[in-house]
């Protein structure tokens, strides 16, 4: 994988995503490489994802200017990268990011699917208005390394969860996109973890299939099943994805949690 340092204009840009105005992506890319990532086509990116890196070290400069003249609202971390991927670990741009919002006391979501997320707690527990999501696929290890090979797995999210909990901070669990083959897996596991670990919202969404976003799931998936290119096709269909949402909400009820589509 490629990373290289560029120099970004904006910090923060206008999100039309649930409970955000704002969105603050301190990386291009994102070297956890979801292969059901539809980011690229956001980004209008076509180059190969989760091959490169670009990383804005800049912004917290550019945020610290912005959030001067800009109208205070809730700033989504990491909407179409990981803020927490490996490589924050070394440029730690998330961070210099968190304490610029945190002292202009801006309002924080921050969505991820890393353990490294625990490394902030000292931060992100001074916000006063803060939340952090954990996005958890699937309970099956060998489909998570199939899936998203460079995130934590599925038994560290929820550990991250309950720590975020133990530590105060409002956390809700992300299940998306949901996938034939893997989200079924320990669904019930999943949602109980979920349930142990403190957290009472979940989030559900479906798989959206961007340009080339099949082309980077399929390989992945091959071997699976022999009509897998059908599985999919009948999962797209919106039965599939009604149906599991049905499971879930019922699972989370049953658990005391709160479940609803993400958009
Ligand atoms: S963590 Fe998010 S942005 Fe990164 S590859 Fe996965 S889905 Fe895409």
């Amino acid at each position: 994988m490629k990373v290289w340092e560029v120099t970004c204009l904006s910090g923060i840009v206008p999100s039309g995503l649930p409970g955000l105005r704002y969105a603050l992506n301190p990386y291009r890319g994102c070297q956890t490489s979801c292969r059901y990532c539809y980011a690229p086509a956001v980004l209008r990116d076509s180059r190969h994802w989760g091959a490169y890196v670009e990383v804005k070290r800049n912004i917290p400069m550019v945020l610290a200017r912005e959030v001067k003249k800009a109208v205070p609202g809730v700033v989504g971390i990491g909407t179409v990268t990981d803020g927490y991927q490996a490589i924050e670990g070394r440029y730690k741009v998330t961070r210099y990011c968190l304490e610029v919002l945190l002292r202009h006391e801006w309002p924080i979501s921050i969505q991820t699917k890393s353990s490294l997320v625990l490394r902030d707690l000292d931060l992100i527990t001074q916000f006063a208005h803060k939340d952090v999501g954990v996005t958890i696929t699937t309970m099956d290890e060998a489909m998570r390394r199939a899936l998203e090979p460079y995130a934590s797995p599925a038994k560290k999210r929820l550990e991250t969860l309950r720590k975020l909990n133990e530590a105060g901070v409002e956390t809700w669990a992300f299940i998306g996109p949901m996938l034939p083959l893997a989200t079924e897996h320990r669904l019930e596991s999943l949602i109980s973890g979920i349930a142990d670990a403190g957290t009472k919202k979940i989030l559900v969404d479906r798989l959206r299939l961007k340009e080339g976003t099949w082309t980077m799931l399929e390989p992945s998936l091959r071997g699976l099943a022999e009509d897998l290119p059908q599985v999919y096709e009948k999962a797209l269909q919106g039965s599939y994805f009604n149906e599991m949402q049905r499971v879930i909400l019922e699972l989370a009820s049953r658990h005391g949690i709160a479940a609803e589509p993400a958009f």
